[in-house]
């Protein structure tokens, strides 16, 4: 299958998955996941009509968004970790960080964002269930980093993001998303902007859409298996 044909078929997935929890089609954004895959791949996709691209590595997603500079309705999230020593690449050239969890991180990409760009979208990504990943903060932890990142002006905060460790079934992974779920709710509540829950990668599209996700993840189902030998 071809990545335009992929990309359809995942459209179409994301769209029934909404229509089953009785959302609306367009509440939920793809991101489509071009780690490790060639500009050319980017390229079809956006033929298709894709937009929105997601990249996990700072010398990759810089080197995507300079060669396809001429594609300029682009939007560009880094979903990777981020090193602060390679903060001010992500924030001269990306438009979305999925990935704030460091104090550090978030006030350098806001004293490094270029004056002539609009504020940097920013997720900050909460660790839900994963106990061996240094990623993510607890929720317990949320309202101190709300704030700090609230007060950064270079930075737009618009929700929460989170890499769950993979569960079986459907059921286990609806159970996971619950607290996340309820705490971006009430951090909807609070604060205006907050429009973003990035959850929901290939295998658990349906309990992600279930639980709130407003940007779904996906990789493989759109380009193929990453070949990290290449
Ligand atoms: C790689 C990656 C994805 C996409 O994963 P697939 O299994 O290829 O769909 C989503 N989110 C993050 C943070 C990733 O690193």
């Amino acid at each position: 299958m071809s990545v335009s044909e992929n990309l359809q078929q995942v459209q179409q997935d994301v769209a029934a998955l909404a229509q089953r929890f009785h959302r609306a089609p367009e509440s939920v954004r793809l991101l489509a996941v071009s780690k490790t895959k060639p500009v050319a791949d980017l390229q079809a996709a956006y033929e298709a009509g894709q937009r929105l691209f997601g990249e996990n590595y700072v010398q990759e997603a810089v080197e995507k968004h300079q060669q396809l500079s001429h594609l300029d309705d682009i939007e560009w999230h880094f979903i990777g970790p981020l090193q602060s020593n390679k903060s001010r690449q992500i924030a001269e050239t990306m438009a979305w960080v999925h990935t704030i969890d460091r104090e550090k991180i978030a006030r350098r990409l806001s004293e490094q964002r270029p004056a002539d760009l609009p504020p940097l979208n920013v997720l900050i990504q909460i660790n839900i269930s994963d106990e061996d990943s240094k990623s993510g903060i607890s929720l317990e932890q949320l309202p101190e980093m709300v704030a700090l990142v609230s007060s950064l002006p270079n930075l737009r905060l618009r929700g929460l993001m989170a890499i769950p460790a993979p569960q079986s079934d459907y059921a286990s992974q609806v159970a996971v998303y619950e607290p996340l779920f309820e705490a971006y709710k009430a951090l909807q509540a609070q604060q205006t902007d907050i429009d973003t829950l990035s959850i929901g990668m290939s295998n658990d599209l349906a309990a992600a859409i279930a639980s709130g996700s407003t940007m779904v993840r996906v990789g493989t189902a759109i380009f193929g298996a990453r070949d990290y030998s290449a």
